[in-house]
């Protein structure tokens, strides 16, 4: 079932675009848990990491390599900074199309309690 990020594909919602081709695209979230927060998807819907099968190894990996020139482009990436994919309940999962969170431009907590 498609979601928000779906719409946000189409266009048909707006978001703060950082970086799109033709299989990527990332934009700011609407929420930031740090001073740069980008969420960095795939066009293709694929519900979570779950659910990502060998057909999606060389997007997947591709993907990974997005992620970082995205970092470099935001000037982050000397610095530092996190990736983060929730999957499911337990993972705090609320938008059911994979993604990865990129935060950084700041130091940030290592432990999560
Ligand atoms: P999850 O918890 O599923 O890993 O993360 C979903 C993320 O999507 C959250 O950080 C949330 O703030 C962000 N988000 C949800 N709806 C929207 C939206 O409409 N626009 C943007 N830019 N971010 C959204």
């Amino acid at each position: 079932m498609s979601t928000i990020f779906k719409k946000i594909i189409d266009k048909e919602i707006p978001a703060n675009i950082v970086y799109e081709d033709e299989d990527f695209l990332a934009f700011n979230d609407i929420n930031p848990q740090a001073k740069v927060h980008v969420l960095v998807i795939p066009k293709k819907e694929i519900r979570n990491l779950d659910a990502a099968t060998e057909e999606d190894a060389l997007l997947l990996g591709r993907l990974q390599l997005v992620i970082a020139k995205i970092a470099r482009q935001l000037g982050i990436a000397e610095e530092g900074y996190r990736v983060i994919t929730n999957i499911n309940g337990n993972g705090g999962q609320e938008v059911f199309h994979i993604h990865y969170h990129i935060l950084g431009g700041e130091k940030l907590p290592v432990t999560l309690k």
